[in-house]
């Protein structure tokens, strides 16, 4: 049970601890890039965490703070990427992933404007869960119109009530979720980027598109769920989701976490519109 200590509101926390959370936090996730690296490229981690920022109320149901990196562009006609790490605690290569590309982005002026939340599950990673600390699957609890029709009750009959995949006790009920939502009401995405393990594919969820070629991972269609962030945002918002499935081994080199995102480069700067059937 909870006290009545931890029920008071708290001020929201200083940049110098949401600093030390990152480095400690992404530090554990190693990059392929790590062996290239200079000596002064340690810093460099350390500088992308000083930039960390949290919205207010984005807490997990630990109150662990979920803190997001923005790089915009400066260019013309650049569109907004947001980038979802670890909604499932336990797919930690996911973390490396959002790692790589943070401090990547952080010494260039990007084509497009992104938004990255490294951690989106921060109790599911302690935990090395795929739930959040309710035990709910964050990826099952998006407010999607058929939630309170289908959602429990695709989970007992589909999903065979595997626990890895309740979808919660109502629509939007976790604070990870509502989190996710208030980024995406914020940052106004054109393209999200959900980032997983082990599935090894790449699925789109978005318009009928020839998909660039690429080595490293095939280009498959999972579906969707009742409450998956595809159905929520694709199906009912037109607004298209990458979902990367990596591999549980780090590639050898960071070439593909480079090529990912040339090919988010590359569909986000599509005309979504024309390309509708
Ligand atoms: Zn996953």
């Amino acid at each position: 049970m909870r006290g009545v200590a931890d029920e008071k509101v708290l001020p929201p926390p200083s940049a110098a601890s949401i600093k030390d959370l990152c480095v400690k936090t992404l530090s554990g996730f190693a990059s392929p890039a790590d062996k290239d690296k200079k000596k002064s490229d340690t810093h460099l981690l350390a500088d992308v965490c000083a930039q960390m920022q949290v919205m207010p109320d984005c807490e997990s149901v630990e109150k662990v703070p979920i803190y997001h990196f923005e790089k915009l562009s400066s260019k013309k006609n650049s569109q907004r990427i947001l980038v979802f790490s670890l909604i499932h605690g336990d797919e930690t290569p996911a973390g490396s992933v959002g790692r790589f590309w943070l401090e990547r982005l952080q010494g260039i002026d990007p084509r497009n404007s992104w938004r990255v939340i490294p951690v989106l599950n921060p109790d599911g990673l302690k935990r090395k869960t795929r739930t959040n600390a309710n035990g709910v699957d964050v990826n099952r609890n998006f407010p999607t119109k058929d939630w309170d029709a289908k959602a429990v009750e695709y989970w007992k009959k589909e999903a065979k009530s595997n626990p890895r995949r309740f979808p919660g006790p109502s629509a939007g009920s976790e604070p990870e979720t509502r989190c996710a939502l208030k980024h995406i009401e914020e940052f106004k995405p054109d393209l999200i980027v959900s980032i997983h393990t082990p599935l090894k594919v790449l699925d789109f969820d978005g318009p009928k598109v020839k998909p660039p070629k690429f080595e490293y991972l095939p280009w498959k269609s999972l579906g969707n769920y009742p409450g998956s962030l595809g159905r929520y945002m694709w199906f009912e918002r037109k607004k298209p989701v990458l979902t990367m499935e990596m591999k549980e081994d780090l590639p050898s080199s960071p070439k593909p976490f480079v090529e990912l995102q040339d090919i988010i480069g590359f569909l986000v700067s599509l005309e979504f519109g024309q390309e509708k059937k």
